[in-house]
C-alpha cells in the first residue's frame, strides 16, 4: 500500500481499509472529430492559424500528466480523445459522455477556446449546467476552477449557468441543429461537470496568452481540480 492508498482508505471511513475512496477524473478536449470541412461535424474554432481542437488537446494531455501524479487524491485520469477522432461511432457530442460513463467518471471537465467574429471579444468563462442532476456539485466545481485559473486575461463573468451545452446534460436533450432528442441520462452518474472556455482563439491577446502558457494552464486547472476533490471527498467517495 502506498501513502495515497492509505489516505484514501482513511477518508472512505471504513476503518479497516475494505473500501477505497476512488475519484476518477475525465478531461474532454473539445471538438477534434475531423479537420476536413467537407466531412467534419464538430470542427471547433480557428483563429490566427490555430485550431481550438489542437490547442485544447495539448493542454488536456499536459493536465492528464499532472493529475496522474496526484495519487493521494485521484485514482485515475482519462481523456475522451487522444487525437482526432474520425467517424466516431456514437452520435455527435454524446460519445464524449459515454467515454466518461464507461470510465466511471466522478469529475468531468470539457476544455474549449471561445471565438467571436468581433476580434475584440476576449476573456475566460466557465460553464455548468444548472438543470442537471449534479448541479450543486458542478456549481462548486466551476467556482473552484474559475478561482484557480490565473491566466492574465479578462474575466468575462463568474461561473455561468447554462442548459445549452449537451455535453453537460444529464437529461434527454434536444439538438436545435439536428432536431432530435439524445438520451444523456447516462451522465447522471457523473458527480460534477464543467466546461471551461480558456480564452478567445479569435483574439490576438488571448490566443498568445494561451499558447504561451499551455503548461501553466494545465497546472492551474490541476490545482483547481485537486482543490475541489480535496474539499469534497465526503461527497465524491460514496
Ligand atoms: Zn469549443
Amino acid at each position: 500500500m502506498n501513502v495515497g492508498e492509505e489516505q484514501q482508505q482513511q477518508v472512505a471511513g471504513t476503518g479497516n481499509g475494505v473500501q477505497r475512496c476512488t475519484v476518477v477524473v475525465v478531461i474532454d478536449p473539445g471538438h477534434g472529430d475531423s479537420h476536413d470541412e467537407s466531412t467534419t461535424i464538430d470542427p471547433g474554432a480557428v483563429g490566427g492559424g490555430l485550431n481550438e481542437a489542437d490547442v485544447v488537446l495539448d493542454i488536456s494531455k499536459l493536465l492528464k500528466g499532472k493529475l496522474a501524479a496526484k495519487t493521494d487524491l485521484i485514482e485515475s485520469v482519462h481523456l475522451t480523445r487522444e487525437g482526432n477522432v474520425d467517424n466516431p461511432s456514437q452520435e455527435r457530442l454524446l460519445w464524449r459522455q459515454q467515454v466518461a460513463v464507461a470510465k466511471k467518471c466522478d469529475v468531468f471537465l470539457s476544455l474549449h477556446l471561445n471565438a467571436n467574429e468581433k476580434t475584440s471579444a476576449n476573456g475566460k468563462e466557465v460553464f455548468y449546467n444548472h438543470k442537471s442532476s449534479n448541479k450543486a456539485e458542478s456549481a462548486k466545481f466551476a467556482a473552484t476552477l474559475f478561482a484557480a485559473y490565473k491566466l492574465p486575461i479578462a474575466e468575462r463573468k463568474p461561473p455561468v449557468k447554462t442548459e445549452g451545452l449537451s455535453v453537460l446534460a444529464t437529461y434527454p436533450w434536444t439538438s436545435r441543429k439536428l432536431g432530435k432528442v439524445r438520451d444523456a441520462t447516462i451522465f447522471q452518474s457523473v458527480k460534477a461537470a464543467a466546461l471551461f472556455e480558456l480564452g478567445f482563439v479569435s483574439n490576438d491577446g488571448d490566443r498568445k496568452a494561451v499558447v504561451d502558457n499551455k503548461d501553466n494552464i494545465a497546472g492551474w486547472l490541476c490545482d483547481g481540480i485537486c482543490s475541489y476533490v480535496s474539499a469534497n471527498r465526503a461527497i465524491l467517495c460514496v
